[in-house]
């Protein structure tokens, strides 16, 4: 997906936000392209509620530079004149009103002729799968099927932009997945911009074309998902990415992106993911995924090595989750071989491009 300027629907530059004296957002800058599904991701606090807040007017930002939306300036445009929908956790469906009442509901408000309203909601809810419960009171819909009226009720509006605040957060974990194949599906017929709130690695990785990583009121990383999951730019981003080993290290050597590092005392060859290039003798974070782990015999090309001692071993169904005891610490591996008894002692081994060296903090 590109960026270019001709493509861009949205760019907010430095915007600050506090609730009284606490700041929630320091400075934040964000784009999105036209088609794009962008993922606000970080923990509970960090900011993407009242980043969404913002963009969707119902927040007043403290101090913005500019906020861009398709060509026009709306820092100072109020929601109801933003062309921009979002859709929260707990859908806000109203009882009262049938699905195809609901979904309505925003078009009536526009003053928009009965035919026209009655036949772009019901096209609506086709997209959606909904399309035989058009007349259906909304106490005899499912979790997963309110949230889909309340996402056909936004998308009725077409806006230029759909915001969503933990849309599947309410959902069990099934319908949560199935939901969000539906959505991305949805999101690439109608070629909208999504913007998405969640707290979920997971579901970050799963649906977006590019994910920004927020804590404490900053966006500490924006990348695709294969960034953020191989190359994370700091032990936060590598640990809330679920990269199981993280250790503390010292650089022994660096040469371009390569580095050396020196692990309680074993020397480990990685890939330098950080901004800025660490110097010889700087404490920083080594990691590795547990999937990247594997056992080895022979010499395979890979650089790094450690004998270890299996300590614990979960079966998970499809796969084993492996604990070593190394010279440098308990080490996790998963292996795919959940039918074979691991081996007490073992050689593991990892390629020099899958060791993450990022800095520290
Ligand atoms: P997230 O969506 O990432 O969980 P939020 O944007 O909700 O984060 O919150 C960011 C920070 O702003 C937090 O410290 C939170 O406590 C604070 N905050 C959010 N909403 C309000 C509010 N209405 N009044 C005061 N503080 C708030």
């Amino acid at each position: 997906m590109t960026n270019t300027t001709k493509d861009r629907i949205l760019e907010v530059k430095t915007l600050w936000h506090s609730y009284g004296l606490a700041p929630a957002l320091r400075g934040v800058d964000l784009k999105a392209a036209r088609g794009e599904f962008v993922t606000l991701l970080g923990p509970s606090g960090s900011g993407k509620s009242t980043l969404l807040r913002i963009l969707a007017g119902l927040e007043l930002p403290t101090k913005v530079d500019a906020m861009i939306l398709d060509g026009q300036d709306v820092s100072a445009i109020p929601a109801n004149r933003r062309n921009v929908s979002t859709v929260f956790q707990h859908y806000g469906l109203f009882p009262h009103l049938n699905v195809r009442e609901n979904v309505e509901y925003g078009l009536r408000a526009r003053k928009v002729p009965a035919a026209e309203r009655r036949e772009k909601a019901l096209r609506m809810l086709d997209q959606v799968q909904l399309g035989g419960f058009a007349e259906r009171p909304i106490s005899r819909l499912s979790g997963g099927q309110k949230q889909r009226v309340a996402i056909a009720r936004s998308l009725v509006l077409e806006p230029v932009i759909l915001l969503l605040d933990e849309p599947l957060g309410a959902l069990d974990e099934k319908l949560r997945i199935d939901m969000q194949v539906e959505l991305l599906e949805l999101q690439r017929r109608l070629q909208m911009t999504f913007i998405y709130v969640t707290h979920s690695q997971e579901e970050a990785l799963t649906m977006s074309d590019r994910i920004l990583l927020m804590n404490d009121g900053n966006i500490v990383q924006t990348g695709t998902p294969e960034d953020m999951f191989d190359r994370p730019n700091s032990r936060f981003s590598a640990s809330f990415m679920g990269v199981e080993n993280l250790l503390d290290a010292k650089v022994t050597a660096i040469n371009g992106k390569t580095a050396t590092v020196d692990v309680n005392g074993t020397l480990i060859e990685g890939l330098w993911t950080g901004t800025d290039l660490p110097a010889v003798d700087d404490t920083v974070c080594c990691g590795f995924r547990s999937e990247r782990v594997h056992l080895s015999n022979e010499e395979n090309g890979e650089t790094n090595h450690l004998e270890g001692r299996l300590t614990s071993h979960i079966y998970k169904g499809k796969y084993l989750d492996l604990t070593y005891q190394t010279a440098i610490g308990p080490i996790r591996m998963r292996s795919w071989q959940s039918n074979v008894a691991p081996t007490e002692t073992a050689r593991i081994a990892w390629r020099k491009d899958q060791t993450i060296l990022c800095p520290s903090t």
